[in-house]
C-alpha cells in the first residue's frame, strides 16, 4: 500500500484529485477543507508525491472506481517519493502554524523562495497547513502569490472551512472537501495503527466526531478509564450525600482538559439510556451494555431528558467561560436530583 491507497474514508476527495492527475489538469492552487485529523495533510503529501513520482503505479481498485489502470499513484519507493516521505525534497515546502498562527514573516520567506527556480524537473508543491491561522497581513501577502502564480508550482492550503479564509484567496483555489471519518473507519485505524482494543477504539471513536487525531488525543489523555470511572460514579449517585456529590463535581472540574469530552460523553450516555429499551443495538457505549441496561431500567425517560437538558446547559455555561467548578457542582446536583 502506498500513496492514495493509504488514505481511508475520503473516497470523494481522492476521486477528485485522481481525476485532476489523470487529465493532467493540475490547478495552481487547491484548498483542502474539513475538521482536523481526517487526512488532509497525508493526502496533500500523497498528491505531491503523485505529481513527482518517477515510477507511478495504478491505484488499488478500492481507491478508484474509474480507470484504476491509470498510473497516477505514487510508488513510495523511488528517489522522489522517499525524499518527500522524509521531508527532504527541496521542491516540496511544508508550512505549518507555529504558536497557533502562520506569521507574515513565514509567507515573506515563502515568496522569496518562490522567486528561485525549482531544483528538480517535477512540480514544486507548497503545502500550507492551517492556512486559516494566517492573519490579514499574511493572507494578503499570500494572495499576491495566488494572483501571479509562479510557474510549475502548486499551492495546497488546508483549513477547517473556507469561511475562515479571505474570499479572494478561496476564489483562486479549487476546493476539495474532506469528510469526518465514518466510525468504522476510525475504529479500524485505532485498532490497526495504534493497537487499541476494539472496546477502547469504539469508546474513543464514539466521541471523536470523525477525527482521528481527536480520538487519539482522548486515549492518550486517559479518557477510557475516566469514562469507566464516571459511569460507575453515575450509577451510585442517587443515594449519596451532598458532600460526596460535591467531591465528584470537584474531580470532574479538575480534569479540565477532558471536560468538554466528558460533557459530550454524558450526552451520549443519557441518550443511550433513552434509546436502549427500543433499539439496544443503536447505543454508542456498546461495551458498557450491562450498565446501560441496568441504568435504563431504573430511570424514567422524563428524568433522562431533564438530565440531558442539564448537561446541555452546563456545556453552554462553560462555553461562555463560566467557572468550571461551580458549573460542575450545579450539574452533579441536578443529575442526582431530577
Ligand atoms: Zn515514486
Amino acid at each position: 500500500m502506498h500513496g492514495f491507497d493509504l488514505i481511508r474514508g475520503q473516497q470523494q476527495a481522492i476521486g477528485l484529485l485522481t481525476t485532476l492527475l489523470r487529465k493532467g489538469h493540475i490547478p495552481h492552487a487547491l484548498v483542502f477543507t474539513g475538521i482536523d485529523g481526517i487526512g488532509k495533510q497525508t493526502t496533500a503529501r500523497a498528491f505531491a508525491m503523485a505529481c513527482n513520482c518517477d515510477d507511478p503505479q495504478p491505484l488499488s481498485a478500492s481507491s478508484s472506481e474509474t480507470s484504476p489502470a491509470a498510473r497516477i499513484n505514487a510508488c513510495g519507493r523511488c528517489r522522489s517519493c522517499r525524499r518527500i516521505l522524509s521531508d527532504n525534497h527541496p521542491d516540496i515546502l511544508h508550512l505549518r502554524p507555529s504558536g497557533n498562527m502562520i506569521r507574515i514573516a513565514v509567507i515573506r520567506d515563502l515568496i522569496q523562495q518562490l522567486t528561485i527556480k525549482p531544483f528538480e524537473q517535477g512540480k514544486r508543491v507548497v503545502i500550507i497547513a492551517g492556512s486559516d491561522t494566517m492573519n490579514m497581513e499574511a493572507s494578503n501577502a499570500l494572495l499576491k502569490v495566488l494572483e501571479e502564480p509562479p510557474e510549475n508550482t502548486l499551492l495546497i492550503l488546508t483549513a477547517q472551512q473556507t469561511a475562515d479564509l479571505l474570499p479572494t484567496i478561496v476564489s483562486r483555489c479549487q476546493q476539495i472537501r474532506f469528510s469526518p471519518l465514518p466510525r468504522d473507519v476510525l475504529i479500524g485505524l485505532l485498532t490497526e495503527d495504534d493497537a487499541l482494543t476494539p472496546e477502547e477504539a469504539r469508546a474513543a471513536a464514539a466521541l471523536a466526531e470523525g477525527s482521528y487525531t481527536h480520538a487519539l488525543k482522548m486515549v492518550q489523555a486517559g479518557w477510557i478509564p475516566r469514562r469507566d470511572w464516571l459511569a460507575n460514579e453515575l450509577s451510585r449517585l442517587d443515594g449519596r450525600s451532598t458532600t460526596a456529590k460535591l467531591a465528584l463535581a470537584e474531580k470532574l472540574a479538575d480534569g479540565k482538559k477532558l471536560l468538554p469530552d466528558t460533557l459530550a460523553w454524558l450526552m451520549t450516555w443519557y441518550r443511550d439510556l433513552i434509546v436502549f429499551p427500543f433499539q439496544p443495538e443503536q447505543i454508542v457505549n456498546s461495551d458498557l451494555r450491562h450498565q446501560v441496561q441496568a441504568e435504563a431500567a431504573k430511570t424514567s425517560p422524563q428524568a433522562l431528558i431533564d438530565r440531558m437538558k442539564a448537561v446541555q446547559r452546563a456545556r453552554q455555561h462553560l462555553e461562555a467561560n463560566a467557572n468550571p467548578r461551580l458549573t460542575m457542582e450545579d450539574l452533579v446536583l441536578q443529575l442526582a436530583a431530577v
